[in-house]
């Protein structure tokens, strides 16, 4: 989990992202900057870098939220029970530093069947040289 004191996550991410990714909010669907994007990359996590989602596995899932089919290897993101909202969901997380990261549904596309529905904020997208 993260290293970084709660005031120090503050001091560095936006307002948006600290109540995202520190706060397991979500942002409202087709406002975040990587919804719709086609580029190819690498998409890191925003709060420490790490490798999360390779753009191969994006597809368009309409929600109006970056998805994915497959996080980018199995070490990436933990997963964990979430029950607020009055829903069981899947909550999803970086794993090296802890931050919120979306929810995964089972109503994805094949080869998964998996559906990572990612918050933008959460994310950097490293674009292919
Ligand atoms: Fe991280």
């Amino acid at each position: 989990m993260s290293d970084k004191t709660d005031q120090e996550w503050l001091d560095s991410l936006s307002a948006e992202q600290y109540r995202v990714m520190r706060q397991h909010g979500t942002e409202h669907p087709f406002s975040g900057k990587y919804a719709d994007c086609k580029i190819n990359g690498t998409y890191v996590c925003a709060g420490c870098g790490e490798a999360l989602f390779s753009s191969d596995s994006k597809f368009d899932s309409g929600t109006g939220w970056p998805s994915y089919y497959q996080a980018i290897n199995n070490s990436a993101v933990e997963e964990t029970t979430d029950h607020s909202l009055g829903m069981t969901r899947t909550e999803v997380h970086c794993k090296k530093c802890g931050s919120h990261l979306g929810h995964v549904f089972p109503d994805g596309p094949q080869p998964t069947g998996l559906r990572y529905c990612i918050n933008s904020v959460s994310l950097e997208l490293k674009e292919k040289d």
